[in-house]
């Protein structure tokens, strides 16, 4: 510190998993290097690695006093009044109190550091901190890796029996892998208990009139086998010449609408993905709204000429962060189809996707 006369505080946060223990517990190592008196602290709830020990999942460690609250800490305080650095992991479990603990010892001169989440299981603020994070003099944001798709991750996702949490279940309890995993913004799920919301799925064609419609009545055979589930479609096609005013937000309005009485969307896509729906946003940007609660089926026929229409599409598809179901292939009768199901088969490994020939 450039002058040890006026204290800092530092903030480490990020979502579980994303090394924010590992973080403090280097800044506290360099500490003591460098001969400085460090006092850490850790919850005494937090005993997921031992009694004492701020313990990281790496289970590198260093010494930690365990407490319950803020009056503990300021007992041990009392005792190692000389102390340059406190640390404290796990903040997000001492309440507001912390707060002014924070500032009363930056106001003494110390360099505080403290580690903990910043985003409850429901992805929202988790106080207290954002509030630490405002009157920080530095803050790191780290970041795990999404355990289903490798990507930054942005919130811990809370798992119970394998199932996404719903927003509604009790705020806390100290993670293991088991019960929470660190995800991205695309799959991390929170849903609402009582809250209808159907699943979409997306209907699109290699070519025009290429038997969508027909797919999704197979579709919708298949769900009248189980009792009460409800349905609709809507028909989505692109604008180039005409553009209806405000016909993005209607669009919104009315999908939004659907998805909250229906168990199933289907959307039947005429005209191809790129076209634009109002001005240059076109079905594609649009499909990419409903990302997290749908899926892409694509319709072809199995001719030839359709092989390199359905890698590009598939290809699209997995660009732009879409979840690709599968290609149905509806067979055509004149003799230029596809006889040979390993070729099929090769396009389907290409395009990473399995497939069904109807
Ligand atoms: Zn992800």
């Amino acid at each position: 510190m450039e002058n040890p006369k006026i204290g800092t505080l530092e903030v480490i946060t990020g979502s579980m998993f994303s090394g924010k223990s590992e973080e403090l517990i280097r800044r506290l190592r360099r500490a003591k290097f460098a001969k400085q008196k460090v006092v850490t602290f850790k919850h005494s709830v937090d005993n997921r690695y031992g009694e004492n020990g701020v313990f990281s999942h790496r289970k590198e460690s260093i010494f930690a006093y365990p407490v319950k609250d803020v009056a503990e800490m300021e007992k041990i305080m009392d005792e190692n009044i000389d102390a340059e650095i406190i640390g404290i992991d796990e903040v997000q479990f001492f309440g507001d109190e912390i707060v002014d603990f924070c500032k009363k010892y930056v106001n003494f001169g110390k360099r505080v550091i403290v580690a903990g989440l910043d985003l409850s299981f429901r992805a929202e603020p988790y106080e207290p901190v954002p509030e630490l994070m405002a009157i920080a003099d530095e803050v790191d944001k780290l970041h795990a890796i999404c355990t289903v798709c490798g990507k930054p991750a942005y919130a811990s996702q809370r798992l119970l029996d394998g199932k996404p949490a719903y927003y509604e279940d009790p705020l806390m309890m100290v993670g293991t892998s088991e019960n929470y995993e660190a995800r991205c913004k695309r799959h991390f799920i929170i849903n609402h208990r009582n809250e209808k919301k159907a699943k979409i799925y997306f209907f699109v064609g290699t070519e025009i009139n290429v038997g969508k419609k027909f797919v999704e009545e197979m579709y919708i055979k298949n769900l009248a086998k189980h009792e009460n589930i409800k349905s609709e479609t809507i028909i989505l096609s692109g604008n180039i010449l005409n553009c209806e005013k405000n016909a993005i937000k209607n669009l919104r309005k009315k999908v939004e609408e659907k998805i909250s009485k229906n168990d199933f969307l289907f959307v039947r896509i005429t005209g191809g993905i790129l076209l634009p729906i109002e001005k240059n946003y076109t079905i594609l940007d649009f499909m990419c709204e409903l990302r997290k609660d749908s899926e892409v089926v694509i319709v072809s026929k199995n001719k030839k000429g359709a092989l390199n229409q359905i890698l590009v599409m598939a290809d699209l598809i997995k660009k732009s962060d879409l979840n690709l179901r599968e290609i149905v292939y509806k067979k055509t009768s004149n003799n230029n189809e596809i006889e040979e199901n390993q070729i099929i088969e090769k396009i389907s490994k290409l395009a990473g996707i399995g497939y069904r020939m109807i």
